[in-house]
């Protein structure tokens, strides 16, 4: 699940970085007409914001034991396994 969540994270991210390198594009060229982009940039936000929250989370619950954990260490302080 983290692992897919790292992958929807980097395939928005360059997603969004190309959509708003198209939208650039066209507003240079002096073609407003930008609907689509707009939208497609407005999803990569949102899908960006949902893997943000989702790792602020994910990082503070051990995967194993499901304690909240408030160090940064590697390996979970409760019931030792690998985070
Ligand atoms: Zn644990």
């Amino acid at each position: 699940m983290k692992k897919a969540m790292s992958w929807i994270f980097g395939i928005a991210l360059a997603v969004f970085v190309i959509d708003w390198g198209v939208m650039g594009l066209k507003i240079f060229d002096n073609d407003y007409n930008i609907t689509v982009e707009a939208h497609i940039s407005l999803v990569c936000i949102v899908l960006l914001f949902i893997c943000g929250v989702y790792k602020i989370f994910g990082r503070s619950r051990c995967g194993h034991c499901g304690k909240v954990r408030w160090s940064d260490g590697e390996y979970c302080p409760y019931c030792g396994n690998k985070a």
